[in-house]
């Protein structure tokens, strides 16, 4: 932290900022040069406010050197972070990893056709909704525990890839073990601090989205919450923030990728489907978001999306997934990158 006192500051301004530092632990290198005095502010600012500089007599205004979020950031952990979840992969180097399914589960055959045409097109994730954040509470709610155990039937069949599945309460959570392999915490729960620590305590991989009107620094101090109960394995998804637009669901913020891979070693993914709420916006903001960087995307795809019981106007359909796919893995060649391909066949009977 640097303090910086105005030129018109006293000595006496500047001993009394000096000695509220020293008692707080810190050590100080003061700089005096012709028009300003700086005290660089040497030691943990943790816990500590810095307006209550801000509000001291004298002081111009207080700089934070180093960022708040220690364990997501770049300084303790310089290198990518690779996630290794069942046979897939996210981060770093790695090729880019897709996550596609249903919003909901909403039955045992809708989930069975939605996830081999999605697995079948390289999708290396399956991702479904048991517990659904809906605005109305009479709207479909998921199926809940049942909605994870199909997840994970069908994710057995089609090769033991990983399931991502959202709760929005740790009283869920007992009932992901052994179903679901990346906890997804939706963009409304992203600032549920207890339900984040929860999550740090599972261990499981969570899959954290940015809140809806949340800045780059608040969803990486979720990530931080998560990651101070024990658990690293944190993936960032950027789906969209609320702006004064109207024409699209939400705003998709694709210049946070390369900001927040600046700030954190964790991988990065975007949603194109909450973002942009109609399914036929969502191929090029797919292809933007593999060019911008992105270590991965999560889409819904729905076979009979008139019907669905949740999001069907966003969701795609099986032909433009395939389609999705294609582009976005010629995308990602022209930067040296690739989609990643499942690791398994996928069997087509039963
Ligand atoms: C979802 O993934 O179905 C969902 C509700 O996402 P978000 O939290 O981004 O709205
Ligand atoms: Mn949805």
């Amino acid at each position: 932290m640097m303090i910086v006192m105005q030129p018109q500051a006293t000595e006496e301004q500047i001993a009394h900022v000096c000695e509220r530092l020293r008692t707080l632990g810190f050590d100080i290198h003061k700089s005096a040069g012709r028009s300003y005095t700086v005290l660089g502010a040497i030691g943990d600012p943790k816990g500590i406010d810095r307006r209550q500089f801000e509000l001291m007599e004298g002081v111009k205004e207080v700089l934070r050197i180093s960022e708040p979020y220690k364990l997501a950031g770049r300084s303790l952990h310089p290198q990518d972070s690779i996630l290794k979840i069942r046979n897939a992969q996210i981060g770093g180097p790695c090729d880019i990893a897709v996550m596609a399914g249903p919003c909901s589960v909403e039955s045992p055959e809708q989930l069975k056709t939605i996830a081999r045409s999605v697995v079948g097109a390289g999708a290396t994730f399956l991702r479904g909704g048991a517990y659904k954040p809906r605005t109305s509470p009479y709207a479909f709610q998921g199926l809940g525990q049942e909605g994870l155990e199909l997840l994970r039937q069908n994710a057995d069949q089609l090769g033991g890839i990983p399931v991502v599945s959202e709760i929005m309460d740790a009283r869920q959570l007992p009932g992901c073990i052994g179903k679901v392999d990346v906890i997804q915490i939706g963009a409304r729960n992203m600032q549920n601090f207890e339900l984040l620590k929860e999550c740090g305590r599972t261990g499981l991989p969570v899959l954290l989205k940015r809140g809806m009107s949340s800045t780059i620094e608040e969803w990486l101090m979720a990530a931080e919450y998560v990651m101070s109960e024990g658990n690293k394995a944190v993936i960032l998804c950027e789906r969209g923030i609320r702006t004064f637009e109207t024409a699209t669901r939400n705003t998709l913020d694709l210049s946070a990728i390369p900001v927040v891979k600046e700030k954190t070693h964790l991988p990065v993914i975007v949603d194109p489907s909450h973002a942009m709420g109609r399914r036929d916006k969502i191929l090029p903001m797919a292809r933007a978001a593999v060019a911008a960087g992105a270590d991965g995307l999560i889409v819904e795809v729905h076979h009979d999306p008139d019907n669905a019981l949740s999001d069907g106007p966003q969701a795609l359909l099986p032909e433009m997934f395939q389609q999705m796919m294609e582009e976005c893995d010629a995308i990602a060649h022209a930067i040296g990158r690739a989609l990643a391909r499942p690791t398994k066949t996928v069997p087509t009977g039963s």
